[in-house]
């Protein structure tokens, strides 16, 4: 008998553990289990709707997916269509590659005011993910705040400012850019508790942010540090390097203040969140300025407030737990030794180490995953695996959808699409599945 693997979740960390299991083992049979119709996770829902480049690494997940072996099952969720325990008795090993979806809460006062979206939702809303569908956020304000000093946070930023012509060639949903390049939004403010040397945006996503056509970035010079060695010296080479790039590109954008363009995206620094201030909806934000003293950061009573009528933290994501495996509320993540959870269940990528890192950070968790299925199963176990599942499925009156399901919403997505845009998403599960079955 082959050995039967169920992966759940089809992000990258997920198609990376099929890639190592294949090579690990060339004859087991490997189904994906995945709970939107579409593959590809945060690569579709999360990363950037004008990073298309970015989203060409699902071309050799593709490759993957299409392996005789491999089978995709959409539209499958565990918890509601099958248990995770159901999956156990099913399959010789599971590999839960269920990423970190929600958002880390802000818990300040006013944080539940209307105009106040944390940035997986609001993410997954400018990104056509069917949960967020109707978040439908008002962005009828000049001035936007995002609390946050990482990637997440520059591309939320530059979405609200970019111009229609610079999202051209986005996969930007309809309904979202007509909300989007509606919005009086003239400023943006990109604010952090720590200092500039300790902003976790990369290089080429902050460079970027030089380059809009109609927005030009405003940074106080007197938040650039002094003695970048002192800063720094907590930092290993190469992150020393990385960081001190992001100073010299924070430094240029201090030195041409003066650009004369019509939006200003802020960079902010030594600043933590207090109150959000209003009644039913968010009209400033209140901030304390810190101090960072051996890698501490504190409050030093100095408050300001920020105008606005949209916040957006960018603090972090985190997990969801999962019945039938543990959960480590304080951290976030299933606990698991390197990714073993227990012989026969494991983590890869967000709901193993949690929320950091790029695409490739979770290439390593597939490769030691193959590893320890290799030492712990054995091939001499009587699951069926896809056999069993489908049948279980047919009864429960799922409509799955396959790997050649998702190429026909992809041909029609692409076929959709207007101008320069690469496709015109579906946006709900319900078109998804109509569009499929007529
Ligand atoms: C907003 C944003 C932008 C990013 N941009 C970049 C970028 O430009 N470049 C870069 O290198 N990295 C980027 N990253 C990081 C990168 O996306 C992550 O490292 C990566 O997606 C994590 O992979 P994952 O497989 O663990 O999780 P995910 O990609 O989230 O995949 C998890 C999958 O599991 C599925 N799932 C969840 N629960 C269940 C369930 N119960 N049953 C079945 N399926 C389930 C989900 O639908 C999803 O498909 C970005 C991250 C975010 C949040």
């Amino acid at each position: 008998m082959p050995l039967n693997i169920a992966i759940i979740g089809s992000g990258p960390a997920g198609f990376y553990s099929a890639d190592a299991l294949i090579k690990a083992c060339p004859d087991c049979r490997i189904d994906f289990i995945e709970r939107l119709p579409t593959p590809f996770g945060l690569i579709r829902g999360g990363v950037a709707p004008d990073h298309q480049t970015t989203k060409r690494v699902t071309q050799k997940y593709e490759k993957t997916a299409m392996m005789e072996h491999v089978h995709f099952y959409g539209n499958v969720e565990i918890g509601r269509d099958v248990s995770l325990d159901e999956l156990r008795q099913m399959y010789d090993a599971v590999v839960l590659a269920i990423g970190a979806p929600s958002d880390k809460k802000l818990t300040i006062p006013g944080a539940d005011k209307i105009g106040v979206h944390g940035s997986a939702a609001f993410v997954g809303w400018y990104n056509g993910h069917p949960d967020f569908r109707d978040l439908e956020p008002d962005l009828n304000t000049t001035t936007a705040v995002v609390i946050g000093n990482g990637n997440v946070a520059v591309d939320v930023a530059r979405v609200l400012l970019r111009s229609p012509r610079g999202m051209a060639e986005s996969d930007l949903p309809d309904h979202v850019s007509k909300i989007i390049h509606a919005a009086p939004i003239t400023d943006v403010h990109m604010v952090g508790r720590r200092g500039p040397a300790d902003a976790k945006f990369t290089n080429v996503e902050l460079r970027e942010m030089g380059h809009l056509n109609m927005t030009a970035p405003r940074v106080k010079a007197y938040q650039m540090p002094e003695d970048l060695g002192a800063v720094l010296s907590q930092y290993d080479d190469r992150d020393r390097r990385l960081r001190t790039r992001n100073i010299e590109t924070l430094k240029e954008f201090a030195e041409c203040a003066d650009e004369d363009k019509p939006k200003n995206v802020h960079f902010d620094f030594f600043a933590s969140p207090i109150e959000i201030l209003g009644g039913d909806r968010v009209e400033a934000i209140r901030f304390e300025r810190t101090t960072v003293e051996n890698g501490k950061t504190s409050g030093i009573g100095e408050m300001f407030d920020i105008e606005c009528g949209l916040v957006i933290p960018s603090i972090g994501y985190r997990s969801e737990p999962i019945e039938g495996a543990p959960f480590d509320q304080k951290n976030g993540i299933i606990p698991n030794d390197n990714g073993r959870i227990d012989p026969g269940l494991y983590a890869v990528g967000w709901i193993k180490r949690g929320p950091s890192g790029v695409i490739s950070s979770n290439r390593p968790d597939g490769v030691i995953v193959a590893e320890y299925i290799a030492e712990d199963i054995t091939s001499d176990s009587n699951k069926l695996g896809r056999d069993d599942l489908e049948v279980m499925l047919k009864d429960r009156h799922v409509r799955w959808t396959g790997y050649s399901d998702w190429k026909k919403l992809e041909a029609m997505e692409v076929a959709a699409a207007d101008g320069s845009a690469p496709r015109k998403k579906f946006v709900t599960v319900d078109d998804m599945i109509n569009a499929l079955d007529g």
